[in-house]
């Protein structure tokens, strides 16, 4: 298999029928960026930033963050980078700004903390927009976006950043793409209003899975009911693209399922534009789309959405995965 999967390092991800998925990375460190783009990825799906958070002493300032954010985008000429604001809380915290809650998975977390604390998010938005200068693949992502108002907020405070910005410099800088992710179940509800404010849609389907299913993701009792193909989330993904498609809006997904083969030739089927996930699975991802049709693709999705629960979901998938190799 590896010998198969390197020898389309350097092709694109179209299926046997002409369509063309962009495929992304998952990073959080500069690190491994070369091998990355050897794997044949274009760009970077999700850059959490919280990671480099997590390894500060303190909370960095807006030209440390500028730098780590140039490092990024740099490496990365000509190709997008979206780099989400800070999604903290949760099981995320940092060592300088502990946060302690009963039910953090349902707390105070992503967008809902940079809304309380829009000092925090300013300066990272200027450092981001500033590291962009001279780059121009920023897009900015906002995590756990439940209500439009969220979007209205965040978005005014990125626009705050970049007209001041603008004046400092002095020049007319590029202002930088605006998406959310879709992870919280109420945003599903909201894709049409959402639609008209916002630059992309990016699927969080770790999140959407844990909180669609009343699951906590990291809770090893309950682990057995967290699954990605169970029949709600399949079929709530599959809604998700046709809002986007119907709203003319660029959708990606950047959650675990994207680098697993049949979750990757589901959400073909159901016309993501891009998948992005950890470096390591770039090269079997795209094997598979290259020896797959969309016609194959959307058989397979058409059977799925008649089945009613995960195990068979996944045994079809596998069987049909084999055949194609
Ligand atoms: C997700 O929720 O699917 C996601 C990509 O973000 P994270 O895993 O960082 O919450
Ligand atoms: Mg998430």
């Amino acid at each position: 298999l590896i010998e198969k999967v390197k020898a389309v390092e350097h092709l694109p991800a179209v299926t046997t029928d002409g369509r063309k998925v962009e495929l992304q990375l998952n990073a959080g460190l500069s690190s491994g960026f070369e091998h990355s783009k050897r794997a044949g990825a274009t760009g970077i799906g999700l850059y959490r930033t919280e990671i480099p958070f997590m390894e500060s002493r303190s909370f960095p300032s807006e030209q440390e963050q500028s730098i780590w954010y140039y490092n990024v985008l740099s490496s990365f000429e000509r190709q997008s980078v979206t780099m989400r604001t800070l999604d903290i809380g949760g099981d995320k915290s940092l060592p300088y700004f502990p946060i302690k809650e009963d039910n953090p998975f349902l707390g105070w977390r992503g967008i809902r903390i940079s809304i309380d604390h829009p000092e925090l998010f300013l300066l990272q938005v200027r450092a981001m927009i500033r590291a962009n200068v001279g780059c121009g693949n920023l897009e900015i992502m906002l995590p756990m976006i439940a209500s439009v108002a969220e979007v209205d907020e965040a978005v005014r405070l990125i626009n705050q950043a970049y007209f001041e910005l603008c004046q400092e410099l002095n020049e007319n800088i590029l202002k930088p793409k605006i998406g959310i992710m879709i992870e919280v179940p109420s945003a599903i509800f909201l894709m049409k209003e959402l639609a008209s404010k916002v630059d992309f849609f990016s699927v969080g389907s770790n999140d959407l899975t844990q909180y669609l299913l009343a699951v906590d993701r990291n809770n090893a009792r309950v682990a057995h009911l967290y699954d990605a193909y169970h029949p709600s989330v399949i079929r709530a993904l599959n809604e998700i693209a046709k809002q986007s498609q119907a709203s003319l809006v660029p959708l990606s997904l950047c959650g675990e399922l994207a680098g697993d083969a049949a979750g990757a030739v589901l959400l073909v089927a159901m016309g993501f534009d891009k998948l992005s996930m950890n470096p390591h699975n770039v090269g079997r991802i795209k094997w598979i789309i290259r020896h797959l049709s969309i016609a194959q693709a959307k058989n397979m999705l058409g059977h799925v959405l008649t089945l009613d629960n995960a195990k068979e979901i996944k045994n079809y998938l596998n069987e049909q995965l084999e055949s194609i190799g």
